[in-house]
């Protein structure tokens, strides 16, 4: 790269220089450009923050022609539209918020051969309309953006997408690339089906974001847990809090106000106005905390974000993988932390039960969240577990949570007999439903107003648990759940037995737990039941 500015550079090169203003292609950038340049079709793998983008508007940029980048981010295309004409680059977009005459506009310079790149959304690309517009213009490439979007059990899935297949039988001779920062094994084979992609070369970057700190916490009081992390490490800091719902994000959001941190709040909920206003902020003023749900985020680059931090367990590895990685896209160091307890699993598990859909899509569901949970409960390395999940391999990184204090892990079978026995024994008396709250207080041999209602201070197990404290009962429970060995049954979060739950009792199956180290911290609090 030391002579890139010889006068025989490839015509990619120089666009790289000219336009973007930057030195040197990034990791695969230049194979990538090269192979779709050159009209053959291209998937790519790449995290977060990888540099996709240059690896379609290079190539539309070198090619005769506009290049027609497909992306479900409306709300950013007028954003990634200004910002490319900003450069010099002539780029348009069609989608459902323009008015007639912005879209004829458009299409007009399209139609002259007077675009580079045009932005549409899919559901554009379904009409008979846009279709003909096509084919009466001249198309270099086709980009597919966010193309995990096609895979129907992922977490993102479009129908609209499922139309793209077209693509290729419409126009054959147009290149295609396919970009995706969040493929598993399954995902990425999805996506070569239903695009029709047999022929497309492979570009799988790695997944691994070394300056991010993975930390997974055991919840106790998760408002003070997080304003310890920003207190004790990321004062000042401009950071992303997630939570699960509307009102958790207002109440989190105000707490953080109250305790003088400059925080804001951001849902689909809120009026349009205030939440643009706020991602405005967000992404202008330095050291802004942003608390959101998942709705935030989608296509947000700023790249000094020190941290990101859960509040609630997300539904599955690649949602955690994906907001996680918004943070540190600067390399610089950043945290990735989450916040993880009992309540979030009788939680998920119960969104799981009560969800739409067939229980295939229920099975996917759990699928997910399974896969969620076993990355929280690891005692190996949380970056090992997280690349394996997305079939890369790593080594123990000693830059996350169970490198730096190693988890321990114990034998668990005779504390599991013990609970699952109780579970079995309440489950007999059939009137009435108990939660994890009860039965602890049974095995703990606590005399409560309720044990002594429905007199389970008479059960043989009353008491055959006081060896363990309640922080460690709720461990054991909350992975027994991530194990499947229980489950949680109606609005209650009654514990139930699984089908595996037997071998356990039967004394057929051994049960490793994670040991509960850090709950044992000085702010140490129940919460709940
Ligand atoms: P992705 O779409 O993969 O999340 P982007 O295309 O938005 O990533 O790129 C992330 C950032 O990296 C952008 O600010 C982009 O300008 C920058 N970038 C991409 N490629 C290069 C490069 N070769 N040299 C310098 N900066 C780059
Ligand atoms: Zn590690």
């Amino acid at each position: 790269a030391l002579t890139d500015a010889s006068p025989e550079t490839s015509p990619a090169l120089e666009v790289l220089h000219r336009v973007f203003g930057y030195g040197s292609f990034r990791g695969e950038q230049q194979e990538i450009i090269e192979q779709v340049v050159g009209g053959g079709d291209a998937l790519v793998l790449m995290p977060t923050g990888g540099g996709k983008s240059l690896c379609y508007q290079i190539p539309a940029l070198v090619r005769e022609g506009t290049g027609v980048v497909i992306s479900p981010l409306i709300a950013l295309m007028q954003d990634q539209v200004n910002a490319l004409t900003a450069l010099g680059v002539r780029a348009g977009f069609l989608n459902s918020t323009q008015d007639p005459y912005e879209r004829q506009a458009v299409e007009q310079a399209f139609l002259a051969d007077e675009l580079d790149l045009l932005y549409l959304a899919p559901e554009r690309l379904r009409t008979e309309g846009t279709q003909r517009l096509l084919d009466r213009g001249r198309v270099s490439l086709f980009a597919i953006d966010e193309a995990h979007c096609v895979a129907q059990w992922g977490h993102d899935f479009r129908p609209d997408y499922l139309a793209l297949s077209m693509l290729h039988e419409r126009w054959p001779k147009v290149p295609r690339i396919a970009l995706t920062a969040t493929a598993t094994r399954a995902t990425h084979a999805e996506i070569v089906a239903r695009l029709g992609l047999d022929e497309a070369r492979h570009f799988v970057a790695s997944f691994d974001r070394p300056n991010i700190q993975y930390r997974i916490a055991p919840k106790n009081n998760p408002l003070k847990q997080l304003l310890e992390l920003i207190r004790t490490e990321h004062e000042g800091d401009a950071g992303v809090v997630y939570c699960l719902s509307r009102a958790s994000v207002e109440k989190t959001a105000a707490f953080l106000v109250e305790q003088g941190v400059e925080a804001v709040a951001y849902h689909a909920g809120m009026d349009s106005r205030t939440r643009a206003a706020n991602q405005a902020r967000f992404l202008r003023e330095d050291g802004i905390v942003v608390v959101a749900t998942i709705a935030f985020g989608m296509g947000i680059d700023k790249p000094d974000v020190r941290f990101v931090a859960h509040l609630d367990l997300p539904k599955s590895v690649e949602g955690y993988y994906q907001e996680t990685g918004r943070a540190g896209r600067d390399g610089e160091p950043a945290t990735a932390w989450l916040a993880y307890g009992l309540q979030d699993v009788v939680q998920q598990r119960k969104l799981i039960e009560g969800s739409e859909g067939d229980e295939a899509h229920r099975r996917s569901l759990g699928m997910h969240l399974d896969a969620m949970l076993a990355l929280c409960e690891t005692v190996d390395c949380r970056r090992v577990r997280l690349l394996e999940y997305f079939g890369q391999s790593g080594e123990p990184c000693g830059n996350c949570d169970t490198c730096l204090t190693p988890a321990e892990s114990w034998d668990g079978t005779v504390a599991a007999q013990k609970l699952l026995s109780t579970v079995w024994r309440l489950a007999k008396e059939r009137r009435q439903k108990f939660g994890a709250g009860q039965i602890i207080d049974i095995l703990q041999g606590k005399k409560t107003a309720k044990v002594i209602q429905f007199d389970h201070d008479g059960l043989s197990v009353f008491g055959v648990g006081a060896d363990l404290s309640t922080a460690e009962w709720r461990g054991v429970v909350r992975q027994l759940l991530a194990q499947r060995l229980l489950a949680v049954e109606g609005d209650y979060g009654t514990l139930v037995l699984t089908d595996e739950s037997g071998e356990v009792l039967g004394g057929r199956r051994s049960v490793p737990l994670r040991k509960e180290k850090a709950v044992a911290a000085p702010s140490r609090k129940e919460s709940g039941s």
